[in-house]
């Protein structure tokens, strides 16, 4: 079968492997669909790959598809189940987050990840899903279609950074950054009740999008000369707002959202990951407003069954968030190196 393989910076090939089999504990899932993440595209980008990571590797930890093959042993799964398979949903050594629920933070997850660990991904029409008894692999019901199920890992991230927040119904609330997390935790939180959404991002032109995705008031970040007087205008207050989430990922970003939009003794949910030294927070300046802040990280399978649930009830839609479907040949070229500008979300379907 055709895999796409990631070697190093700017070379990810699309080769040929031996279609897997399941052994014991094992079971083999046909991919629909695989989304190109946001991760993906920095290995290609930057290099700069994890320690725990093994390269070359088959990239895809966004896999949704039907079981085809289960190894001895796996109960909890048969042919033809339509699933979607996440990071490691918990250890077997059940390590102490894991014992309290909080899977997304195992101490001995990220090895384990197929498509980021040691383990091929689903850049491919089969995953071998390695370790079903810890691996995240939830049952997709049959009226969600794959197109949204496969959406889980932006959507969740964005769905659990909103549930642990502090955000109560009526909070005011700004989202910086607009791409695919930022867009969905505006969605989110309009479902949960916001009263007002206000979208921070540097793209103008996305501003029908970001408005259709729930936003109330949309502020071009680079533009505006005072951001955080905009805010309070926007607001009708003195102070920014209750809750604000960081989704863009960059250090930029996360001082706006600190200095420029935190009401004193806010919150700032830190759901981007950022990869940059925090070089340009001065803690003396911001100590004196006692903001709080809650780092987030991915999500766990109570997240990804929720999101599931709400999609089934009408209750959650991304529209126009999946902007093109390529097949594994053009992955490289439509999905790395030339991507339409504008485009959201990609996903891959191997049978292309
Ligand atoms: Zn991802
Ligand atoms: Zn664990």
């Amino acid at each position: 079968m055709k895999a796409g393989v990631i070697y190093g910076k700017g070379d990810l090939r699309i080769e040929e492997k031996p279609k897997p089999v399941a052994g014991p504990g094992q079971m083999v899932v046909e991919i629909k669909y695989v989304g190109i993440c946001g991760t993906d595209m920095e290995f290609f980008r930057d290099g700069g790959f994890p320690p725990f990571m093994k390269v070359p590797l088959t990239l895809g930890h966004e896999n949704c598809g039907t079981v085809v093959e289960v190894g001895e042993g796996v109960e909890r799964f048969k042919v033809g189940d339509r699933v979607l398979c996440g990071p490691p949903s918990h250890c077997a050594e059940d390590c102490s987050p894991c014992k309290e629920g909080r899977t997304n933070i195992c101490i001995h997850g990220f090895p384990r990840t197929a498509g980021l660990g040691q383990l091929d991904g689903g850049y491919a029409p089969y995953l071998l899903v390695n370790d079903v008894e810890h691996t995240m692999i939830v049952p997709v019901p049959d009226d969600v279609d794959f197109k949204d199920a496969v959406l889980f890992d932006v959507i969740c991230v964005a769905l659990h950074g909103v549930r642990i927040s502090n955000f109560k119904f009526g909070d005011d609330v700004v989202v910086s950054g607009t791409g695919p997390i930022g867009l969905s935790a505006i969605q989110i939180l309009k479902a949960a009740g916001a009263n007002r959404v206000i979208a921070l991002g540097t793209t103008s032109s996305k501003e029908p999008l970001i408005k259709s995705y729930g936003a109330d008031y949309f502020i071009n970040s680079k533009e505006c000369e005072n951001l955080g007087d905009e805010i309070k205008k926007i607001l009708g207050s003195d102070v920014g707002a209750d809750v604000v989430y960081e989704c863009a990922g960059n250090m930029t970003s996360m001082a706006n959202c600190v200095y420029e939009c935190v009401k004193p003794g806010g919150q700032v949910a830190v759901v981007g990951t950022i990869q940059q030294p925090m070089d340009n927070l001065v803690p003396g300046r911001f100590s004196i407003s006692e903001p709080n802040f809650q780092f987030t990280f991915t999500y766990t399978e109570r997240d990804v069954q929720i999101y599931l649930n709400m999609v089934k009830a009408g209750k959650l839609s991304f529209p126009n968030m999946v902007t093109e479907i390529v097949s594994l040949d053009d992955a490289v070229e439509k999905g790395f190196k030339n991507r339409k500008p504008g485009s959201i979300k990609i996903l891959i379907d191997p049978s292309l």
